[in-house]
């Protein structure tokens, strides 16, 4: 039986009085049944670490760097750091790093490695583009993604999470159906499972203008263990309904 996940990626978002004034109203508003996680612009970690410590909510990065430890790295952020501010997760490949950062599937299987090393769990995401499902080239386009990831970690794949996420549906208010995530969702996990049998037991997270009257559908699908919300994170009575989903 797989727990749902919920994680709230807030993207360039928010400023301390916004942080502590949106995780004050979500921690009222819980607990929840389903695992819940938020990724905060990095300047808010140690403010987010203090606000969330004890509330079984969890937090993580944005992106994480591939590189390990310390080093002339100028902007990046290791996992080793992560970790020091007790993050769990960290999100690697979003389309948007993928976009305007130009990065590329070893890149991002080399993030995810470097996040596991030091025992941050990867949030490895996965997607196609309007014109590459309209070429019907969606399966292949994710399991290239995904194939990536699992050849640079092999059977360790199974310790990460996976998240589709269509970069159409991304802060487009366009949504997957639920019958299209779930076809590409179960894809994914037979690809998995290729690589491990832990593949049963792994989170698949669909992403794409998840809101409050769209995530009880998506997350009843056999094979979506919850979702990776952008725009409907920032707002603590829509993220809490998400999350009860
Ligand atoms: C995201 O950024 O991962 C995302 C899914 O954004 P939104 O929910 O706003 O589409």
């Amino acid at each position: 039986m797989r727990k749902t996940l919920v994680v709230g990626n807030w993207k360039m978002n928010g400023s301390k009085a916004q942080t502590e004034a949106l995780l004050s109203e979500l921690l009222a508003l819980g607990p929840w049944s389903s695992d819940v996680a938020v990724c905060p612009p990095l300047p808010y970690l140690a403010q987010v670490q203090a606000l969330l410590q004890g509330s079984g909510v969890m937090w993580g990065g944005q992106d994480v760097s591939a590189h390990n430890g310390q080093g002339a790295y100028t902007g990046e952020v290791s996992a080793t750091m992560l970790k020091d501010f007790g993050a769990t997760y960290a999100i690697v490949g979003h389309s948007e790093r993928r976009t305007y950062h130009a990065e590329n599937d070893q890149l991002v299987a080399a993030k995810a490695k470097a996040a596991l090393a030091q025992g941050i769990v990867p949030i490895v995401c996965v997607g196609e583009t309007r014109a590459e499902r309209e070429a019907g080239h969606t399966d292949a386009v994710v399991q290239r993604q995904l194939g990536a990831a699992i050849r640079s970690l092999g059977a360790r794949i199974g310790e990460v999470v996976v998240a589709y996420e269509p970069v159409w549906a991304i802060g487009t208010g366009l949504t997957a159906t639920p019958e299209q995530a779930q076809a590409v969702h179960a894809r994914l996990r037979q690809q998995l499972l290729a690589a491990t049998p832990a593949a049963a037991q792994m989170r698949i997270l669909y992403g794409g203008s998840v809101k409050p009257d769209n995530a009880a559908q998506l997350f009843a699908q056999p094979d979506i263990d919850g979702g990776l919300i952008g725009g409907a994170a920032l707002k603590a009575s829509d993220f809490d309904a998400i999350c009860r989903a």
